[in-house]
Protein backbone atom coordinates (compact mmCIF):
# COMPACT_ATOMS: atom_id res chain seq x y z
CA UNK A 1 0.00 0.00 0.00
CA UNK A 2 1.20 3.81 -0.72
CA UNK A 3 3.77 4.62 1.99
CA UNK A 4 1.50 7.69 3.20
CA UNK A 5 -1.55 5.58 4.01
CA UNK A 6 0.60 4.86 6.62
CA UNK A 7 0.92 8.09 8.12
CA UNK A 8 -2.60 8.15 9.27
CA UNK A 9 -2.76 5.90 12.52
CA UNK A 10 -6.38 6.36 13.33
CA UNK A 11 -9.82 7.59 11.33
CA UNK A 12 -12.39 8.34 12.72
CA UNK A 13 -15.49 8.45 10.57
CA UNK A 14 -18.72 10.28 11.97
CA UNK A 15 -22.10 9.82 9.90
CA UNK A 16 -24.26 13.15 10.31
CA UNK A 17 -27.68 13.89 9.46
CA UNK A 18 -29.24 17.48 10.38
CA UNK A 19 -27.19 17.08 13.76
CA UNK A 20 -26.29 21.21 14.12
CA UNK A 21 -27.70 20.48 17.78
CA UNK A 22 -24.83 18.21 18.80
CA UNK A 23 -22.35 19.44 16.45
CA UNK A 24 -20.72 21.97 18.81
CA UNK A 25 -20.70 19.56 21.62
CA UNK A 26 -19.30 16.94 19.74
CA UNK A 27 -15.96 18.74 18.03
CA UNK A 28 -15.26 19.93 21.93
CA UNK A 29 -15.23 16.19 22.97
CA UNK A 30 -13.68 14.89 19.60
CA UNK A 31 -10.54 17.56 19.79
CA UNK A 32 -9.62 16.57 23.46
CA UNK A 33 -9.64 12.92 22.52
CA UNK A 34 -8.09 13.60 19.19
CA UNK A 35 -5.17 15.49 21.11
CA UNK A 36 -4.80 12.77 23.71
CA UNK A 37 -4.07 9.35 21.11
CA UNK A 38 -0.43 8.13 20.60
CA UNK A 39 -0.78 8.70 16.87
CA UNK A 40 -1.50 10.80 14.00
CA UNK A 41 -5.65 10.90 13.43
CA UNK A 42 -7.74 11.97 10.69
CA UNK A 43 -11.66 12.64 11.57
CA UNK A 44 -13.81 12.02 8.51
CA UNK A 45 -17.33 13.43 8.76
CA UNK A 46 -20.06 12.51 6.13
CA UNK A 47 -22.76 14.77 5.72
CA UNK A 48 -25.82 12.33 4.21
CA UNK A 49 -27.28 14.96 2.41
CA UNK A 50 -27.91 17.51 5.41
CA UNK A 51 -29.96 20.28 5.43
CA UNK A 52 -29.31 22.12 8.12
CA UNK A 53 -26.34 24.56 8.93
CA UNK A 54 -24.13 21.10 9.86
CA UNK A 55 -22.85 21.17 6.33
CA UNK A 56 -21.66 25.14 6.79
CA UNK A 57 -20.30 23.78 9.83
CA UNK A 58 -18.42 20.97 8.85
CA UNK A 59 -16.85 22.42 5.73
CA UNK A 60 -15.69 25.19 7.03
CA UNK A 61 -13.70 23.23 9.93
CA UNK A 62 -12.20 21.16 7.28
CA UNK A 63 -11.21 23.89 5.55
CA UNK A 64 -9.43 25.46 8.47
CA UNK A 65 -8.55 22.13 10.29
CA UNK A 66 -6.45 19.68 8.47
CA UNK A 67 -7.08 17.35 11.27
CA UNK A 68 -10.70 16.99 9.51
CA UNK A 69 -12.08 15.97 6.57
CA UNK A 70 -15.35 16.40 4.90
CA UNK A 71 -17.46 14.15 2.75
CA UNK A 72 -20.77 15.71 1.68
CA UNK A 73 -22.92 12.97 -0.12
CA UNK A 74 -25.44 14.34 -2.86
CA UNK A 75 -28.70 13.15 -0.88
CA UNK A 76 -30.04 11.36 2.11
CA UNK A 77 -28.69 7.71 1.54
CA UNK A 78 -28.95 6.37 4.54
CA UNK A 79 -26.68 5.85 7.53
CA UNK A 80 -24.92 2.16 6.52
CA UNK A 81 -24.11 3.78 3.37
CA UNK A 82 -22.93 7.06 4.98
CA UNK A 83 -20.36 5.08 7.07
CA UNK A 84 -19.29 2.92 3.96
CA UNK A 85 -18.53 6.28 2.48
CA UNK A 86 -16.35 7.07 4.89
CA UNK A 87 -14.49 4.07 5.34
CA UNK A 88 -13.69 4.27 1.83
CA UNK A 89 -12.07 7.68 2.44
CA UNK A 90 -10.59 6.30 5.68
CA UNK A 91 -6.75 6.42 5.69
CA UNK A 92 -6.08 5.15 8.90
CA UNK A 93 -4.29 1.90 9.95
CA UNK A 94 -7.50 1.33 12.65
CA UNK A 95 -11.00 3.18 11.08
CA UNK A 96 -13.44 4.04 14.58
CA UNK A 97 -17.02 4.17 13.46
CA UNK A 98 -18.80 6.40 15.55
CA UNK A 99 -22.44 8.39 15.89
CA UNK A 100 -22.56 12.12 15.81
CA UNK A 101 -25.23 12.51 18.85
CA UNK A 102 -22.62 11.40 21.67
CA UNK A 103 -24.75 8.12 22.55
CA UNK A 104 -21.53 6.21 21.42
CA UNK A 105 -19.23 8.36 24.01
CA UNK A 106 -15.58 9.28 22.20
CA UNK A 107 -13.71 8.21 25.58
CA UNK A 108 -14.28 4.88 24.73
CA UNK A 109 -12.34 5.41 21.38
CA UNK A 110 -9.31 4.73 23.95
CA UNK A 111 -10.30 1.29 25.41
CA UNK A 112 -11.02 0.44 21.44
CA UNK A 113 -7.69 1.65 20.59
CA UNK A 114 -6.25 -0.59 23.82
CA UNK A 115 -7.62 -3.64 22.26
CA UNK A 116 -6.51 -3.36 19.05
CA UNK A 117 -2.79 -2.49 20.14
CA UNK A 118 -3.25 -6.14 22.03
CA UNK A 119 -3.48 -7.95 18.77
CA UNK A 120 -8.02 -7.81 17.89
CA UNK A 121 -8.68 -6.50 14.59
CA UNK A 122 -11.98 -5.62 15.29
CA UNK A 123 -12.84 -4.38 18.68
CA UNK A 124 -17.21 -4.39 19.02
CA UNK A 125 -18.93 -1.63 21.80
CA UNK A 126 -21.19 -3.62 23.20
CA UNK A 127 -23.89 -1.46 24.76
CA UNK A 128 -24.59 -2.07 28.61
CA UNK A 129 -27.68 0.15 28.97
CA UNK A 130 -29.53 2.39 26.79
CA UNK A 131 -30.41 5.91 28.39
CA UNK A 132 -33.20 8.12 27.02
CA UNK A 133 -34.38 5.55 24.38
CA UNK A 134 -38.16 4.56 24.48
CA UNK A 135 -39.32 1.57 26.14
CA UNK A 136 -40.34 0.37 22.21
CA UNK A 137 -36.85 0.97 20.89
CA UNK A 138 -35.38 -1.13 23.59
CA UNK A 139 -37.69 -3.86 23.53
CA UNK A 140 -37.58 -3.97 19.40
CA UNK A 141 -33.73 -3.74 19.19
CA UNK A 142 -33.43 -6.07 22.00
CA UNK A 143 -35.51 -8.40 20.21
CA UNK A 144 -34.10 -7.61 17.02
CA UNK A 145 -30.77 -8.69 18.24
CA UNK A 146 -31.98 -11.91 19.75
CA UNK A 147 -34.18 -12.89 16.47
CA UNK A 148 -30.99 -12.11 14.16
CA UNK A 149 -28.80 -14.31 16.31
CA UNK A 150 -30.80 -17.28 16.12
CA UNK A 151 -31.97 -16.89 12.56
CA UNK A 152 -28.04 -16.03 11.19
CA UNK A 153 -25.54 -18.90 10.45
CA UNK A 154 -22.58 -16.05 11.24
CA UNK A 155 -22.52 -14.73 15.01
CA UNK A 156 -23.66 -11.47 15.32
CA UNK A 157 -22.92 -9.78 18.32
CA UNK A 158 -25.67 -9.00 20.51
CA UNK A 159 -26.35 -5.10 21.65
CA UNK A 160 -23.92 -4.36 19.30
CA UNK A 161 -24.57 -1.13 16.92
CA UNK A 162 -22.13 0.42 14.36
CA UNK A 163 -19.85 1.81 17.23
CA UNK A 164 -16.81 -0.21 16.66
CA UNK A 165 -12.94 -0.07 15.41
CA UNK A 166 -11.53 -2.27 12.75
CA UNK A 167 -8.08 -2.83 11.31
CA UNK A 168 -6.81 -1.59 7.62
CA UNK A 169 -7.12 -5.67 6.54
CA UNK A 170 -10.47 -5.93 7.81
CA UNK A 171 -11.47 -2.58 6.11
CA UNK A 172 -9.80 -3.76 3.11
CA UNK A 173 -11.42 -7.11 2.62
CA UNK A 174 -15.34 -5.44 3.44
CA UNK A 175 -14.60 -3.67 0.51
CA UNK A 176 -14.50 -6.44 -1.37
CA UNK A 177 -18.12 -6.65 -0.21
CA UNK A 178 -20.34 -4.67 -3.00
CA UNK A 179 -23.58 -5.50 -1.83
CA UNK A 180 -26.58 -2.75 -2.30
CA UNK A 181 -28.31 -3.09 0.62
CA UNK A 182 -25.84 -2.72 3.78
CA UNK A 183 -26.13 -4.06 7.12
CA UNK A 184 -22.35 -3.41 8.21
CA UNK A 185 -22.30 -4.65 11.17
CA UNK A 186 -22.81 -8.13 9.61
CA UNK A 187 -21.04 -8.32 6.98
CA UNK A 188 -17.94 -7.62 9.07
CA UNK A 189 -19.48 -10.01 11.69
CA UNK A 190 -18.89 -12.81 8.33
CA UNK A 191 -15.52 -11.70 7.78
CA UNK A 192 -14.15 -12.93 10.83
CA UNK A 193 -10.79 -12.46 11.63
CA UNK A 194 -9.84 -11.49 15.46
CA UNK A 195 -13.00 -9.99 17.23
CA UNK A 196 -13.47 -8.70 20.48
CA UNK A 197 -15.59 -6.14 22.79
CA UNK A 198 -15.95 -3.63 24.92
CA UNK A 199 -18.58 -2.86 27.14
CA UNK A 200 -20.12 0.37 27.78
CA UNK A 201 -23.13 2.43 28.80
CA UNK A 202 -24.98 4.44 25.97
CA UNK A 203 -26.23 7.44 27.07
CA UNK A 204 -29.13 9.39 25.96
CA UNK A 205 -28.61 11.82 22.63
CA UNK A 206 -26.75 15.22 23.90
CA UNK A 207 -28.80 17.21 21.39
CA UNK A 208 -31.24 17.02 18.66
CA UNK A 209 -33.93 14.15 17.44
CA UNK A 210 -33.66 10.47 16.89
CA UNK A 211 -32.72 10.47 12.88
CA UNK A 212 -33.79 6.79 12.94
CA UNK A 213 -37.62 6.84 12.54
CA UNK A 214 -39.70 3.25 12.45
CA UNK A 215 -39.74 2.64 9.01
CA UNK A 216 -35.62 3.24 8.69
CA UNK A 217 -35.68 0.58 11.66
CA UNK A 218 -37.59 -2.09 9.69
CA UNK A 219 -35.69 -1.55 6.76
CA UNK A 220 -32.75 -2.01 9.12
CA UNK A 221 -34.15 -5.00 10.05
CA UNK A 222 -35.08 -6.37 6.53
CA UNK A 223 -31.75 -5.60 5.42
CA UNK A 224 -30.46 -7.55 8.50
CA UNK A 225 -33.19 -10.84 8.00
CA UNK A 226 -32.99 -11.14 4.25
CA UNK A 227 -29.21 -10.52 3.66
CA UNK A 228 -27.92 -12.91 6.52
CA UNK A 229 -30.53 -15.65 6.49
CA UNK A 230 -32.36 -17.80 4.37
CA UNK A 231 -34.60 -19.07 7.06
CA UNK A 232 -37.34 -16.97 5.69
CA UNK A 233 -36.98 -18.83 2.02
CA UNK A 234 -37.00 -22.16 4.12
CA UNK A 235 -40.49 -21.19 5.24
CA UNK A 236 -42.50 -22.02 2.84
CA UNK A 237 -40.94 -25.81 2.68
CA UNK A 238 -41.69 -26.21 6.28
CA UNK A 239 -45.37 -24.44 5.99
CA UNK A 240 -46.00 -26.48 3.01
CA UNK A 241 -44.51 -30.29 4.45
CA UNK A 242 -47.05 -29.22 7.85
CA UNK A 243 -50.35 -28.41 6.04
CA UNK A 244 -49.35 -31.78 3.64
CA UNK A 245 -48.86 -34.10 6.38
CA UNK A 246 -52.03 -32.90 8.19
CA UNK A 247 -54.01 -33.41 5.41
CA UNK A 248 -52.29 -37.12 5.47
CA UNK A 249 -53.51 -37.44 8.64
CA UNK A 250 -56.69 -36.42 8.24
CA UNK A 251 -57.15 -38.74 5.41
CA UNK A 252 -56.03 -41.52 7.77
CA UNK A 253 -58.78 -40.72 10.14
CA UNK A 254 -61.29 -40.17 7.31
CA UNK A 255 -61.12 -44.07 6.28
CA UNK A 256 -61.05 -45.28 9.66
CA UNK A 257 -64.31 -43.41 10.39
CA UNK A 258 -65.66 -44.81 6.75
CA UNK A 259 -64.87 -48.02 8.15
CA UNK A 260 -66.28 -48.25 11.28
CA UNK A 261 -69.69 -47.12 9.49
CA UNK A 262 -69.52 -43.95 11.17
CA UNK A 263 -73.18 -42.25 11.10
CA UNK A 264 -71.38 -39.14 11.40
CA UNK A 265 -69.56 -39.34 7.95
CA UNK A 266 -70.41 -36.52 5.61
CA UNK A 267 -70.39 -37.74 2.02
CA UNK A 268 -68.22 -35.49 -0.17
CA UNK A 269 -67.23 -33.47 1.95
CA UNK A 270 -64.05 -35.14 3.73
CA UNK A 271 -62.97 -36.04 -0.08
CA UNK A 272 -63.22 -32.51 -0.83
CA UNK A 273 -61.38 -31.06 2.11
CA UNK A 274 -58.34 -33.52 1.87
CA UNK A 275 -57.98 -32.70 -1.98
CA UNK A 276 -57.77 -28.93 -1.50
CA UNK A 277 -55.82 -29.39 1.69
CA UNK A 278 -53.18 -31.41 -0.36
CA UNK A 279 -53.07 -29.65 -3.05
CA UNK A 280 -52.09 -26.92 -0.94
CA UNK A 281 -49.54 -28.28 0.66
CA UNK A 282 -48.15 -29.61 -2.05
CA UNK A 283 -48.25 -25.82 -3.78
CA UNK A 284 -46.36 -24.49 -0.59
CA UNK A 285 -43.64 -26.98 -1.05
CA UNK A 286 -43.44 -26.37 -4.88
CA UNK A 287 -42.74 -22.44 -3.74
CA UNK A 288 -40.50 -23.00 -1.14
CA UNK A 289 -38.41 -24.91 -4.09
CA UNK A 290 -38.57 -22.04 -6.34
CA UNK A 291 -37.69 -20.63 -3.21
CA UNK A 292 -34.39 -22.35 -2.64
CA UNK A 293 -33.45 -21.85 -6.04
CA UNK A 294 -34.08 -17.54 -6.04
CA UNK A 295 -31.86 -18.09 -2.52
CA UNK A 296 -29.31 -19.19 -4.31
CA UNK A 297 -29.41 -16.26 -7.01
CA UNK A 298 -29.64 -13.83 -4.00
CA UNK A 299 -26.24 -15.64 -2.84
CA UNK A 300 -24.60 -14.71 -6.18
CA UNK A 301 -26.16 -11.06 -6.58
CA UNK A 302 -24.51 -10.18 -3.29
CA UNK A 303 -21.33 -10.55 -5.09
CA UNK A 304 -19.54 -11.20 -1.77
CA UNK A 305 -16.11 -13.37 -1.85
CA UNK A 306 -15.88 -16.68 -1.23
CA UNK A 307 -13.25 -16.45 1.62
CA UNK A 308 -11.05 -14.22 3.24
CA UNK A 309 -7.30 -14.90 3.90
CA UNK A 310 -6.18 -13.64 7.22
CA UNK A 311 -2.51 -14.85 6.46
CA UNK A 312 -0.38 -16.33 3.97
CA UNK A 313 2.91 -18.73 4.93
CA UNK A 314 6.08 -19.36 3.10
CA UNK A 315 4.59 -18.90 -0.45
CA UNK A 316 7.83 -16.84 -1.39
CA UNK A 317 9.54 -19.93 -0.64
CA UNK A 318 8.60 -21.70 -3.33
CA UNK A 319 9.87 -19.21 -5.34
CA UNK A 320 13.08 -18.94 -4.23
CA UNK A 321 13.20 -23.10 -3.99
CA UNK A 322 12.63 -23.54 -7.93
CA UNK A 323 15.03 -20.89 -8.68
CA UNK A 324 18.08 -22.20 -10.64
N1 LIG B 1 -27.58 9.22 10.30
C1 LIG B 1 -27.22 9.36 8.97
N2 LIG B 1 -28.17 9.18 8.01
C2 LIG B 1 -29.47 8.85 8.29
C3 LIG B 1 -29.81 8.67 9.66
C4 LIG B 1 -28.86 8.85 10.62
O1 LIG B 1 -26.06 9.63 8.67
O2 LIG B 1 -30.26 8.71 7.38
C5 LIG B 1 -26.57 9.40 11.34
C6 LIG B 1 -26.96 10.35 12.45
O3 LIG B 1 -26.58 11.68 12.14
C7 LIG B 1 -26.16 9.81 13.63
C8 LIG B 1 -26.13 8.33 13.36
O4 LIG B 1 -26.39 8.16 11.97
O5 LIG B 1 -24.83 10.29 13.65
C9 LIG B 1 -27.13 7.55 14.18
O6 LIG B 1 -28.42 8.12 14.05
P1 LIG B 1 -29.36 8.37 15.30
O7 LIG B 1 -28.57 8.80 16.48
O8 LIG B 1 -30.46 9.29 14.89
O9 LIG B 1 -29.95 6.92 15.54
P2 LIG B 1 -30.38 6.30 16.95
O10 LIG B 1 -29.22 6.47 17.87
O11 LIG B 1 -31.57 7.05 17.38
O12 LIG B 1 -30.65 4.86 16.61
MG1 LIG C 1 -28.32 8.15 18.29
Amino acid sequence: MAANFRSIRYSLVIPVFNEEAVLPILLRRLELVLSRLDGPAEAIFVDDGSSDSSSIVLRALATRDPRFRYIGLSRNFGHQVAITAGMDAAQGEAIIVMDADLQDPPEVIEQLIAKWQEGNDVVHARRLSRDGESRFKRATAHLFYRILGRMSSVGIPADVGDFRLIDRKVLDALRQMPEQDRFVRGMIAWLGFRQTEVAFHRLERAAGETKYPLFKMVRLAMNAALGFSDLPLRLAVWCGLTVSGLALLYGGWVILMWLSNDPHLVTGWSSTILVVSLLCGFNMVMTGIVGLYVGRIHAEVKRRPLYVVQTQIGFDRNEAMTAP
